[in-house]
């Protein structure tokens, strides 16, 4: 999924026909369970399938999407306007790192985060400014950048190209707890706490470079602490949401743990893939985040109950590497 916002500062929601969540057909109309503002009980997501585009009936969520296969045409050309953002972000790349370098106030929203500036540079993450914007002289540069100020960011890898998702730091504070900060974020005309250059890429190495034996966690941060743990990185994989075309997954893997949330949405994803990866001849093992008050995904967990918090990951990977071997 990727959220285009319009110069008319509407939001559209670019979805593939994959991920419409368990759809039914009703003549020139699809209805499905909408995975944008989370399950609900309800098929609330609404799709012409002649114009491709749709809406969400759930007030508080009242989504316009598109869905990409249905109206190529118009997906592309708001596809391609992301990939304008692409391009200046890469343009500025090196400084971005040098930001992070030199920034305290992003190290110190890393620290709190329980992540080191060495594993966040190792991994490529990024830092941008405000300063860095405004000092650009294209004024064309400036208006393409402006929603990417102030965010972290993290590189995306896809079979479809590179890409970038950032992590607004937006009024975050030192000392502020990450939910606080999150529904801060969370409420209408502010930025978008997380956005991305391009379609579903994920945070990791190249698919190439991917071990024969994985671990899919869903945040960027996900990532960084399994990392920090240990981990070797072309053996973990942040989906950056729950979304994953099953041939972006090379046939050289033959197994992988599915480590999501343990909240309703990551629940349902483990299910999901599961099944994709399963008939795809991979091994699968689940390892969902326990069901307690530690918090609902490893970063959280790290940052509450320290190393014994990645125990069951670490087990479930060792087990399936082994069974793989063996
Ligand atoms: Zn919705």
């Amino acid at each position: 999924m990727l959220t285009i916002h319009t110069q008319q500062g509407r939001s559209i929601e670019i979805v593939l026909q994959s991920e419409l969540c368990d759809p039914l057909n009703l003549g020139e109309y699809v209805r499905a369970y909408c995975h944008i503002h989370g399950s609900d009980h309800q098929r609330s997501l609404s799709i012409n399938k002649t114009t491709g585009w749709g809406h969400c009936f759930n007030a508080a969520c009242n989504a316009t999407v598109l869905v990409a296969e249905w109206n190529p045409t118009v997906a592309k050309r708001l596809i391609q306007l992301y990939y304008r953002g692409f391009s200046a972000l890469l343009s500025l790349d090196e400084q971005m790192r040098k930001a992070l370098i030199h920034s305290q106030r992003a190290q110190a929203y890393l620290n709190e985060r329980g992540i080191p500036l060495d594993v966040a540079l190792a991994s490529g993450v990024r830092y941008l400014p405000p300063a860095m914007v405004n000092n650009l002289e294209a004024q064309k540069q400036r208006a393409i950048l402006r929603r990417w100020e102030e965010r972290i960011l993290f590189p995306l890898a896809s079979p479809a190209g590179k890409g970038y998702i950032g992590r607004s730091l937006w009024h975050w504070q030192p000392g502020m707890d990450e939910n606080a900060h999150k529904s801060l974020l969370d409420q209408p005309r502010r930025p978008r706490r997380w956005i991305k250059t391009n379609p579903a890429g994920w945070f990791g190495v190249d698919s190439d470079q991917l071990s024969s034996s994985i671990i899919l966690v869903e945040g960027a941060f996900d990532r960084l602490t399994l990392l920090m743990a240990g981990f070797d990185a072309p053996g973990v994989v942040a989906l950056v949401g729950t979304a994953a075309p099953i041939d972006w997954f090379p046939p050289h893997i033959k197994s992988a743990v599915l480590a999501f949330d343990g909240d309703l949405g990551g629940q349902e994803a483990t299910s999901r893939i599961e099944e994709q990866l399963v008939q795809a001849g991979i091994h699968v093992r689940l390892c969902l985040p326990p069901q307690d008050r530690w918090g609902k995904d490893w970063n959280e967990r790290w940052r509450r109950l320290g190393p014994e918090s990645l125990r069951p990951a670490l087990e479930a990977y060792a087990d399936l590497r082994k069974l793989v071997c063996s």
